[in-house]
């Protein structure tokens, strides 16, 4: 069998892509439109590898994605690709809207054909797996209990406010018609081919630069951190074990506030590249403008998805953070082509023929 990723050049897509053929054999159809934040540099291991087959296509051309349905016949759609990053939702929302909203219906639809109906599935064992955050939840106040998957939505920023409407057509799409869906709902993830406007490699990359690190507001919003091939494994378990029509949430039981991240962060540099003149990297450190609407904590529970699938996460945010920081370090050469656009211009030529 095949599966589909969508979204799979990004950050966590790339992550699942690799791991997954780490992990098996089956096929992958990787979709990806390849905006800013899709980069085949971060699929470099896999070339030449017959098991991957990568086409750039955006999720809502329906008539490219049932073509390469047809063809591949896959078992599973986990959807991957969408807008990401909050700061750029509030700056301009319209792709939010496009990707995150109209682009999850239009693969909803494509998927809805592919499968049939639920009196005559054409492909009975099909699911299609809806990759989602933990900021539908909107904010957490001190003290409150973790999100469970019977939390209420309330996202605050045009992101999550996206990711909120495309959870509920995905749900909408099981409700009325069937479609044997699975939603995951994640806390922040960290690690190789994270892209530098986020704020783990974002610190990485301006110690290294001799920059400031830059914190919003006051440091003290909470967040739970989780290594991102902890949360591949965790969508690996579900897109096999998960009940259809359920949710699951997925972290690392790991609540920080964002200023001990960037100490703690600081702290693996001074020990794996420490400044000549020997002073901690933390002397950087500096506070800048909040974010508008800046939520101030998030929580997952996790202890669904641990105790009725039997997940687990592999690394504590300090294993996982030591490793983000290796690879950073080893990987200087994908930094620059992102940091200098470098990336985009091989995408303009190979598929623009600029
Ligand atoms: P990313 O921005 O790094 O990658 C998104 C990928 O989707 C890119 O490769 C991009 O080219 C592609 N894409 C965007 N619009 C597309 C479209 N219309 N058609 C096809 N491809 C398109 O994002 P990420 O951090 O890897 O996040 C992946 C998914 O996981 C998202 O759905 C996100 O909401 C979710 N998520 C992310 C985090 C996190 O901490 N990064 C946490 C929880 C959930």
């Amino acid at each position: 069998m095949t599966i589909v990723v969508t979204g799979g050049a990004g950050f966590i897509g790339s992550n699942f892509v690799i791991e997954w053929l780490k992990h098996c054999d089956e096929p992958v159809i990787n979709i990806d439109k390849l905006t800013y934040a899709g980069n085949l540099g971060n699929l470099a291991s896999l070339k030449g590898d017959p098991r991957h087959i990568f086409v750039r296509a955006d999720i809502a051309d329906s008539s490219l994605i049932s073509g390469l349905l047809s063809e591949h016949t896959p078992r599973a759609i986990l959807n991957f690709a969408a807008e990401s990053h909050v700061d750029r939702s509030i700056h301009g929302p319209d792709d939010f809207i496009d990707t995150n909203v109209v682009g999850t219906f239009r693969l909803l639809e494509t998927a809805r054909a592919y499968w049939g109906t639920s009196s005559e599935p054409q492909r009975s064992g099909f699911r299609f797996l809806h990759v989602s955050t933990d900021e539908v939840y909107g904010s957490l106040s001190q003290g409150a209990a973790p999100f469970s998957e019977m939390s209420r939505y309330e996202p605050n920023s045009p992101y999550s406010a996206s990711k909120a409407a495309s959870d509920h057509l995905v749900r909408a799409y099981h409700h009325t018609y069937g479609l044997p869906v699975l939603t995951t709902n994640c806390s922040n993830n960290y690690g190789p081919h994270h892209f530098p406007e986020k704020l783990i490699p974002l610190c990485i990359h301006n110690a290294l630069s001799g920059k400031p690190l830059p914190i919003y507001g006051d440091g003290q919003q909470i967040r739970d951190w989780l290594y991102v091939k902890d949360h591949c494994s965790a969508i690996r378990r579900v897109v096999d074990d998960g009940l259809i029509g359920e949710t699951y949430n997925i972290g690392g039981w790991n609540e920080m506030t964002n200023l001990e991240v960037v100490k703690t962060l600081c702290g693996v540099l001074d020990e794996l590249r420490p400044r000549e003149d020997g002073i901690s990297y933390a002397e950087r450190i500096i506070f800048v403008k909040d974010r508008p609407g800046h939520d101030r904590r998030y929580a997952i529970d996790a202890s669904k998805i641990e105790s009725e699938l039997g997940w687990r996460p592999a690394e504590t945010f300090e294993t996982g953070l030591r490793k983000t920081v290796q690879w950073f370090l080893n990987n200087q050469a994908w930094v620059k082509d992102v940091t200098s656009g470098a990336y985009r211009a091989w995408v303009e030529k190979q598929y623009n023929g600029g």
